[in-house]
């Protein structure tokens, strides 16, 4: 068998070569038709880039084009938006979402967004990232997409769980408000998954949520202290549930979690999961 240099490896998942598609984890969904290790570039993202404020004016003219893009688009550096133009075909944009991914996406390369591996995938098996969907609009609405992933710990849905509050006497007052146990959910799953994507997007939700926008228009972010002290706490409930509860986990996993979130009760916590480690 000839040697599958790095290349020949983005050159074959640029033109997503090594993968299928049939019924998934929620719908149509994108199958490894080789086996994967971790950091193998397994497909590719195709489609058109959109700018931020072409998208801003499709809310006013094209409301179904606007929905679509905004939901299944993917960021771009540009802070324009990647979205497939022709749904048909075999690409990066069937992938489902998962609590608990075996890909993510990766970097761009001639236009097209990668997705690697992060962890060993057979042939045959389900790619799934972690969409990162922070779900602004889902609170205003009260409408969030059930997560099906069937991952360990699934968080049930797949944006973030933010809840709107109003507040007509003090209109700055109002705006998303994320409940600790939806924090809770993302880094217990995380933990049990082995992964940090929900991490991530906590973390990538407080840093830009100082301005949130929802259709065209900005809303109130959160207050970073009150944030961080919420996710504090939610981590240290995570990491309670998983010890006391005894599921299997990832213990760096663990460690990593209670040392960013500075987690009360340390040295007890990591005694504890350094003894589930060994
Ligand atoms: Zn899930």
């Amino acid at each position: 068998m000839k040697p599958w240099t790095a290349r020949k490896q983005v050159a074959a998942a640029l033109r997503n070569e090594h993968v299928g598609t049939r019924q998934g984890v929620a719908g149509r969904g994108l199958f490894a038709a080789r086996a994967f290790a971790p950091g193998d570039a397994i497909a590719s993202y195709q489609g058109k880039v959109i700018a931020r404020a072409e998208l801003a004016a499709l809310h006013g003219s094209d409301r179904t084009l606007f929905e679509y893009i905004n939901e299944y688009a993917v960021a771009t550096p540009s802070g324009g938006h990647l979205y497939a133009e022709d749904v048909t075909a075999v690409g990066a944009h069937l992938i489902n979402h998962s609590c608990g991914p075996n890909a993510s996406w990766a970097e761009w390369e001639q236009g097209a967004l990668l997705v690697r591996a992060t962890r060993w995938i057979l042939a045959g098996t389900e790619i799934t990232i972690h969409y990162g969907w922070v779900g602004v609009k889902a609170a205003m609405e009260k409408s969030w997409h059930t997560c099906l992933c069937g991952a360990t710990g699934c968080t049930g849905t797949i944006e973030l769980r933010l809840e709107w509050r109003e507040d007509d006497a003090n209109p700055l007052q109002g705006g998303p408000f994320l409940p600790p146990e939806e924090v809770e959910r993302r880094l217990y799953a995380d933990i049990v998954n082995g992964v940090d994507d929900h991490e991530r997007l906590l973390l990538r939700y407080a840093k830009n949520s100082l301005e949130c926008v929802v259709g065209a228009t900005s809303v109130q972010g959160v207050d970073m202290d009150a944030y961080y002290a919420k996710l504090s706490a939610a981590a240290e409930a995570a990491i309670r549930r998983v010890l006391l509860q005894g599921v299997k986990h990832s213990a760096p996993r663990l460690r990593k979690i209670a040392n960013t979130y500075a987690v009360l009760e340390m040295a007890n916590i990591r005694q504890r999961a350094l003894g589930v480690s060994q």
